[in-house]
């Protein structure tokens, strides 16, 4: 049996083993796709403490190097249910894989976010994508749009503009919501046109997208593209636990501050967590309170 399995393998996850770790506690880190989070497509992060300029990839492998060489157990599965009775719990996956736990930290991030329009599911992989890092390339020296007006957004259509002949940077509000440095860097770029106040109503194409059709202030306007990059923001996927722990409206976890949820023995941390601030920083602040919470009730056992 482990002391604390851990749900998750991004900066909050791995920061918690460690932490984990440094408690003299054994660890198992379980990580559905890839470790390092979303943090890993970020193709620049400049603000992590510590780093002027670090490529989200090599970040995230810091993350899991510093957490292994500490001694976390890490697997590649899919969570799919918890069991059992407090302090004694049963994490199963997918696969039929499963690890017992006295304590439980989900830490399983949030994954992007639809606008929810029709023919936008079947149009994935085909013009409409969530990630320039990996997919940017597919549209070089193409017409591509970004939607969204957060960092993700930013940093997308900074990427894109590298690559693509335009990039239409799509916003429904007239002020974004991320780095006023980013905003003016995409400012001075010639391929970048900003249309805010607008949204996408329909998105043209039954096999690839071809167009955008826009509410703007001016009136509709169509914007032919190759490809239309979503960067609206992230929900957590998490409702599977629900029954262990209470989700909000939007679905992230209810936990106090210290990440501990209705059950003694199961945590939330990171991005899947109900908190005002949702950034690389405050998912790793998460991964330590959650870690040394967990290795605190583990003692009062
Ligand atoms: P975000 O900050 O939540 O931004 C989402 C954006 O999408 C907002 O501008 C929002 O508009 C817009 N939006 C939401 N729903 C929409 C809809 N249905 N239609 C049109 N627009 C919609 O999300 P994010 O950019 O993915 O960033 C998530 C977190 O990760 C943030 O805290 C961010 O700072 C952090 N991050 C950090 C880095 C880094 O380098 N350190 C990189 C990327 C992300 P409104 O503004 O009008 O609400």
């Amino acid at each position: 049996m482990y002391d604390v399995v851990i749900v998750g393998g991004g900066p909050a996850g791995l920061t918690a083993a460690t932490y984990v770790r440094r408690a003299g506690k054994s660890v198992l880190v379980i990580e559905k796709d890839g470790f390092g989070g979303q943090i890993a497509w970020s193709p620049r992060v400049e603000n992590f403490p510590g780093f002027v300029s670090i490529s989200g990839a090599e970040l995230g492998d810091r993350f899991l190097q510093q957490a292994m060489e500490q001694g976390a157990e890490v697997e590649l599965e899919e969570v799919s249910e918890i069991t059992g009775t407090v302090g004694d719990r049963t994490v199963k996956c997918l696969s039929g894989a499963e690890f017992k736990a006295r304590t439980v930290i989900i830490a399983a991030g949030a994954k992007p976010r639809m606008l929810g329009l029709s023919g936008e599911e079947a149009l994935v992989g085909n013009g409409v994508c969530f990630c320039a890092v990996c997919d940017g390339i597919f549209y070089k020296d193409k017409p591509v749009a970004v939607a969204g007006g957060g960092n993700s957004a930013l940093q997308d259509a900074m990427l894109l503009s590298e690559k693509c002949s335009k990039v239409y940077l799509i916003h429904r509000r007239d002020s974004f919501r991320g780095e006023s440095k980013l905003v003016e860097a995409l400012r001075k770029k010639d391929n970048v046109e900003f249309i805010l106040n607008s949204a996408i109503n329909a998105l043209n194409g039954d096999t690839e997208l071809r167009s955008l059709l826009l509410r703007t202030p001016e009136g509709e306007r169509e914007l032919q593209v190759s490809g239309l990059f979503v960067a609206v923001g992230h929900k957590p996927d998490i409702a599977a636990f629900s029954p262990l722990m209470a989700l909000d409206d939007g679905g992230y976890a209810d936990s106090d501050e210290s990440c501990t949820t209705m059950s003694p023995d199961i945590f939330a941390a990171g991005d899947c967590r109900r908190k005002k601030v949702h950034q690389l920083t405050t998912a790793v602040a998460d991964g330590a309170a959650a870690a040394l919470a967990a290795c605190e009730y583990i003692d009062s056992l």
